[in-house]
């Protein structure tokens, strides 16, 4: 994959997948704008890893739950690289508990964060995007928003929500040269996931064809796929990295 001359922009790339996208993304050739929330010395330690790949690398601290946040976070991306060619909307966060347990504040974060942000990146993009007449955007949503998971209710309405997001925005960017996809992981070993307790990674491995978790690797693999020319007549999909824990 040649990504030479691209910049990308990564929202959650402090830390798993996607520190492992805008990695890959570099390796790639790829100049990263590395988005963040709190964790401002791990992006620091991502864009330091992205500069030693000989590649530019920028962190940008923004919640990209807040829409005016985002907006200053796009305008810093094409101040400082000129322009945007690929979106990859990774960010995300849990707040497991069952239904009637779940408070409202558990649902407006997950949605918040998970979809809402959605939304901000992809319009704060879009316009420049469409200017250029090309671009990348890749949502990363999860089998949960398929399958469902008891405990997710919040979560698997946000994954399952970014879903139709992205097939109705692929739908309206096409004919500008603009491909939205959807990459939906399953069970990937990360800070989101090392928390679970033992029995409940058990069941999921018993599950899974390949017989391992996935790492954010595997992830990010998929997304230099879409991002890459090879994959310029695809569009609206979901792709599944998951070791084959659900066939549909
Ligand atoms: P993670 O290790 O918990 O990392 C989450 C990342 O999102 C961090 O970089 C965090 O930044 C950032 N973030 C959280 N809230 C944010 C906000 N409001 N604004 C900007 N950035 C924010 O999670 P992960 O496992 O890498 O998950 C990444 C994505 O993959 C998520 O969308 C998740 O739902 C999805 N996914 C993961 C799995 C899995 O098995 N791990 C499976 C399916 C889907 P800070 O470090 O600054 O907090």
């Amino acid at each position: 994959m040649d990504l030479r001359g691209q910049v990308a922009l990564v929202t959650g790339a402090s830390r798993g997948l996607g520190r492992a996208i805008a990695l890959a993304l570099a390796r790639a050739g790829a100049d990263v704008a590395v988005n963040y929330a709190r964790s401002a010395t791990l992006a620091q330690e991502v864009a330091g890893g992205i500069a030693g790949l000989g590649r530019k690398a920028v962190p940008i601290g923004a919640d990209v739950a807040d829409f005016a946040q985002v907006e200053k976070m796009c305008d810093q991306v094409i101040k400082e690289f000129g322009k945007i060619d690929i979106l990859v909307n990774n960010a995300g966060i849990t707040r497991d508990t069952l239904l009637l347990r779940m408070k409202e504040e558990d649902w407006d974060a997950v949605i918040d964060t998970n979809l809402k942000s959605i939304y901000n990146c992809t319009k704060a993009v879009a316009r420049p995007m469409l200017k250029q007449r090309s671009g990348r955007i890749v949502n990363i949503t999860s089998v949960v928003g398929i399958m469902g998971n008891a405990g997710q209710a919040n979560y698997a309405a946000a994954k399952a929500g970014i879903i139709g997001f992205t097939r109705s925005v692929a739908r309206e960017l096409g004919s500008r040269g603009i491909t939205v996809n959807a990459i939906a992981p399953g069970f990937i070993t990360s800070e989101m996931t090392e928390g679970l307790a033992e029995e409940v990674k058990r069941s999921y491995l018993a599950q899974i064809p390949l017989e391992r978790f996935g790492s954010p690797e595997d992830v990010a693999g998929a997304v230099l796929f879409l991002v890459s020319p090879e994959a310029s007549y695809i569009t609206g999909q979901t792709i599944h990295v998951d070791g084959g824990l659900l066939m549909c």
